[in-house]
């Protein structure tokens, strides 16, 4: 009974939010016309990323630094790419953080590493973003910005972040989402490892490849950046790695080549 009445609940609050902020027409055709992967969808897909983005806009809070405002322009750019991958899976997978830091463009960091023989090696290191379990989330303004000219490499930044949060939802990020059963994690580990191993060779032996070299870093960062081919460049993606795309597509429950 408690649920029911719950449910219902849930469900006034989310048409109430749907009608009072949605996002203006002028502003969501602004959106598709930047990011021509968004254009390429169907229109009910555009429709429930709409819907998804409005709802993601009044769940998130974005902060950026001194001299740089957020604008509605941006919070929807983020909110439109965000919400892509999440199109079929629901927006509950983000429920895990709320704050996304929006910087003018990437930052330097400094990091520690620490070897196998316990020396610590200090380097400077640019990030377009990252994702930390619990959030917040940070994005490079710029790169978010330029997703519609990058996508022709098969890079965005925004994808990429969420992509790790999807595979944090477990508590680990090893490139293994949380998936309904121990076969299908059987499946999706060799599926995923084999590809790597392949990516990795090819970055070493120097051949330029479809998906960024940066996902020769490791398993999750292979998997972000996978994810990130599969909803900028899916066509090219399914060209050259079929068996990837298919696991991706199964996994999203999306087939964006299909409309290419
Ligand atoms: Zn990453």
């Amino acid at each position: 009974m408690i649920s029911r009445w719950w449910g219902a609940l849930r469900r006034r609050q989310t048409e109430r939010t749907l009608a009072r902020r949605a996002i203006p027409d002028e502003l969501w055709a602004l959106t598709l016309a930047r990011f021509p992967f968004l254009t390429r969808r169907p229109a009910a897909d555009q429709q429930k990323l709409r819907e998804l983005a409005t709802l993601f806009l009044a769940a998130k809070e974005f902060a950026a630094p001194e001299g740089l405002e957020v604008s509605d322009e941006m919070a929807v750019a983020v909110a439109a790419q965000a919400c892509l991958p999440v199109l079929r899976l629901g927006l509950s997978w983000y429920d895990g953080f709320v704050g996304i830091f929006m910087h003018p463009d990437a930052v330097q960091v400094r990091r520690e590493h620490t070897d196998e023989i316990g020396v610590v090696h200090e380097y400077e290191d640019t990030l377009s973003g990252e994702a930390m379990e619990g959030g917040p989330l940070m994005l490079s303004w710029r790169d978010v910005a330029d997703a519609g000219e990058s996508a022709e490499w098969g890079y965005n930044v925004v994808i990429h972040e969420f992509a790790h949060v999807i595979d944090m939802r477990d508590g680990v990020a090893d490139g293994i989402p949380p998936l309904p059963d121990r076969a299908a994690r059987e499946r999706w580990a060799a599926t995923l490892q084999a590809h790597y191993d392949a990516h990795c060779a090819d970055v070493d032996d120097g051949i330029e490849t479809l998906l960024d070299p940066y996902g020769a870093e490791a398993l999750d960062e292979f998997f972000a950046v996978a994810s990130e081919a599969f909803f900028v460049a899916p066509g090219d993606l399914r060209a050259e790695h079929p068996a990837l795309y298919e696991l991706l597509a199964g996994f999203y429950r999306q087939d964006p080549a299909a409309e290419t």
